[in-house]
């Protein structure tokens, strides 16, 4: 019998069954048929320490056991009041408010309303968005608008907002980015961007001084700075959070995906005093309007402090940084390798673009390559024809070379 279940960016007719997965354990899930996959994207960028971490399953049964679930307007728990402290104790300076939503996409949402709440509260008419070119911020219509537009929100374009687009921070073209800024921000709300990598984009990356160079615009012009942290943050680029790199506070922060592990859905939208200072008051119209059912679910909180601990306990850091040096080793091999453009990488994060005369998304390379790797056990999603490794920080030499190893055998195969 067929399945009803609706996938998300999976084109049905093309891919008429799926693997049912049903373990994970370390960097490894395992399909119903037995076979083991390399889990080499993270399952979509959001597990850092690898499945089912002890201290994460362990703090997850503990708190189903008191309270799985409460409402989170005009109450609270220790779950989410522990996990705000530890979360402001390691955040940049500055952010002094956590509010919470369920996934990316929300966090962003939450972002873009308080931008907007705080400049009407505060009587100016400011509201329009900026945003970098080739920018990922989610699936919901507020950060699709804020997103770089294609076949991916074709459909949807009428609901989305316009916004002013920065063209992108590549090598050398720096300047023409902040000249865009610097046009735009005066009359901006606020400017978002993914710190030091667009992701979805095509893991395009750029400089630390740019980061902090948009971040000094903003601040001369009073606009906004959004930093969504919602793949980078948790250890991705090798530093705790991106924005640490360019030694920059964003004035909102977007986490989500590895802000539990990756084990369960939660984000956070942190804030500084006075964006909570401009909602703060006894006239109910400004309060900030948002909510959702799950708001701060109690266990998922719980695990997302787990993670903490972790970090706090575990030299993560420096797992960190050893796994950057292990795909700096292997990816250099590429960088003479014709078939390949693009050699790049950021931390525990590589990719490279595969030499191919129609690179486009509609070209159905990127599921062709995925089901390559797929036969041999390995999990990688490319974009288009970027080939990308994102793994959890528990993953091992033997196994990056498994990776590496598919990689030079698709380049045979397609390029
Ligand atoms: C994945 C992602 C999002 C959206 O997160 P979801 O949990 O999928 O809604 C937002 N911003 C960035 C930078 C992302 O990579």
């Amino acid at each position: 019998m067929s399945s009803p279940v609706w996938h998300p960016f999976a084109q049905h007719a093309l891919i008429p069954e799926f693997p049912i997965i049903t373990h994970g354990e370390g960097a490894w899930l395992e399909r119903a048929d037995g076979k083991r996959i390399l889990d080499a994207i993270s399952s979509w960028w959001v597990i850092t320490h690898g499945h089912r971490h002890p201290r994460i399953v362990a703090a997850v049964k503990d708190q189903i056991d008191r309270l799985d679930q409460a409402i989170f307007a005009n109450f609270t728990h220790q779950p989410a009041e522990d996990l705000a402290h530890g979360l402001l104790a390691i955040a940049p300076p500055g952010l002094a408010h956590v509010f919470y939503s369920d996934s990316g996409s929300t966090a962003v949402e939450v972002a873009l309303k308080m931008a907007l709440g705080y400049w009407r509260n505060r009587g100016e008419k400011r509201s329009r968005i900026i945003a970098l070119e080739h920018a990922y911020h989610g699936d919901t219509v507020g950060p699709m608008s804020a997103g770089a537009r294609g076949v991916f929100n074709a459909a949807y374009e009428p609901l989305l907002f316009d916004v002013a687009r920065l063209p992108f921070p590549s090598p050398g073209r720096e300047q023409q980015t902040l000249d865009a800024l610097e046009r735009e921000a005066p009359q901006a709300a606020a400017l978002i961007v993914e710190p030091l990598i667009c992701g979805a984009g095509g893991m395009l990356i750029y400089s630390p001084g740019t980061l902090r160079e948009m971040k000094r615009i903003c601040e001369r012009h009073g606009t906004l700075f959004i930093a969504d942290e919602v793949m980078t943050g948790f250890g991705r680029t090798g530093t705790l959070f991106a924005c640490g790199q360019a030694d920059i506070a964003p004035d909102i922060l977007c986490l989500a995906k590895g802000l539990t592990g990756g084990s369960l859905p939660l984000a956070a939208t942190l804030a500084t005093r006075a964006i909570f200072d401009a909602h703060y008051s006894t006239d109910r119209s400004r309060t900030f309007f948002h909510s959702s059912s799950f708001t701060a679910n109690p266990v998922a909180c719980a695990a997302a402090t787990a993670n903490l601990a972790i970090w706090r306990d575990e030299n993560v850091l420096d797992r960190i940084a050893a796994l950057g040096a292990m795909q700096a080793e292997r990816l250099n091999l590429f960088r003479t390798d014709g078939r390949f453009a693009d050699v790049r990488r950021l931390g525990t994060i590589t990719a490279l673009d595969l030499n191919v005369p129609d690179p486009g998304y509609l070209a159905g390379l990127g599921p062709k390559l995925m089901a390559f790797f797929l036969d041999r056990g390995l999990l990688l999603r490319p974009l288009g024809n970027t080939i990308y490794i994102m793994p959890p920080y528990c993953v091992t030499a033997q196994e990056l070379d498994l990776l590496y190893d598919a990689i030079r055998e698709a380049a045979a195969k397609f390029a």
